[in-house]
């Protein structure tokens, strides 16, 4: 199939837009168009993988992490980045990455290092600001269920576990045409009055465009009166982190020991312990440190994560246990879980896990 049909679906899960601003998801090394016929799934690209992809007839590699970050100056061979690169394009390999925008959605990163560790009751820990705009136009009486429904179609309403949110207000709209104008009712040089519905609805800022032409197709009027409001809601649904519950609480030096071993942990790395009993926690694949003052604020009783430095150890004022269990081993059962999806959707499409253990850091017990 086109790699689009792979990386449109992906990033109707994921989209691009919510990825942070540091960060370089998407198609990375390949066309859009280009035919795929089997996709090899990582966490990283790295040498081993682009061969891996080569060796066993894979046209993309989808990874969690991007082999690109900043802008590469030189192509030389000097670095792993560069090798990656270039193996790539000659082999005509495509490499796309779904990064931090897969993080930070609610069936994402997190949500699988949740359902890991059996938590319950679960959410985004730092739900994101400025992602979610309000809608509000004017409709002829009689069209305005058929505006709705386009808008909705189009991805406007949707609220939580809500659907087809909308709000409406009849009210009397008016206008005067002037001669060069086509008006849907009404004679040009004569004001008119409208019986029209205010339709407002609430709508992911990054579907604005789509849903504007959903907007501009269903509405009967020649010129669509709109207002566009930037709303400072966060988006439950979209965000760093998540936030569980355990069923029971459990003895902390105990629940160290269960995320050790569903998590695959070769070591835990973990502040004082705390002396209380766990029972809700927060947890961020990744590097999650800058979401320490969250996790605390919204209760958690341990914050599992990845790449603590010592000084932020010190954070932690016995108020919260941090656990950091590794970078790869917070976000290893992503790869799985983009396996799983895309095989769920793409039922005919061959779709293949490396067998490539990517993480560079090594223990020596
Ligand atoms: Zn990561």
């Amino acid at each position: 199939m086109k790699l689009s049909l792979l990386t449109d679906y992906l990033e109707s899960l994921a989209p691009l837009a919510y990825q942070e601003d540091y960060d370089n998801a998407g198609l990375i090394v390949g066309k859009p168009d280009q035919e795929v016929f089997q996709a090899l799934i990582s966490l990283d690209c790295t040498e081993a993988v682009v061969d891996e992809a080569i060796a066993n007839n894979c046209q993309v590699i989808i990874s969690h992490h991007p082999i690109v970050f900043r802008g590469l100056k030189k192509f030389n061979g000097k670095t792993y980045v560069e090798r990656v690169v270039e193996k790539a394009i000659r082999h005509n390999v495509a490499l796309y990455a779904i990064h931090t925008n897969l993080d930070n959605v609610l069936m994402g990163v997190n949500a699988r290092i949740c359902e890991t560790l059996g938590l319950i009751n679960t959410r985004i820990l730092a739900p994101k600001q400025h992602l979610l705009k309000k809608l509000v136009t004017y409709v002829p009486v009689a069209q305005a269920e058929q505006v709705r429904n386009a808008l909705f179609h189009a991805g406007a309403g949707n609220i939580g576990n809500y659907s087809e949110a909308s709000f409406n207000a009849e009210g009397s709209g008016t206008f005067k045409a002037n001669e060069y104008a086509d008006p849907y009712v009404g004679e040009p040089g004569i004001r008119h009055t409208e019986n029209e519905v205010r339709i407002e609805v609430i709508y992911p800022a990054n579907l604005e465009s789509k849903i504007l032409m959903a907007l501009v197709l269903a509405h009967p009027y020649e010129e669509v009166a709109y207002d566009l409001y930037n709303l400072t809601n966060p988006n439950q649904q979209v965000g760093s982190g998540m936030i569980g519950e355990l069923e029971f609480p459990l003895n902390e030096e105990f629940y160290l020991g269960v995320i050790k071993e569903k998590m695959k942990a070769h070591v835990i790395r973990h502040t004082a312990l705390t002396g209380r009993h766990v029972k809700k926690v927060a947890v961020c694949g990744g590097a999650g440190g800058f979401l320490l003052k969250q996790a605390i604020a919204a209760g958690a009783d341990i914050f599992i994560t990845a790449d603590y430095k010592y000084h932020e150890f010190f954070d932690a004022e016995n108020k919260i246990l941090i656990a950091d269990i590794g970078h790869y081993e917070s976000e290893q059962f992503t790869q799985q879980f983009l396996y799983e999806i895309i095989r769920k959707k793409f039922a005919t499409f061959a779709v293949r896990l490396t067998e490539i253990n990517t993480n560079p850091v090594k223990y020596y017990i």
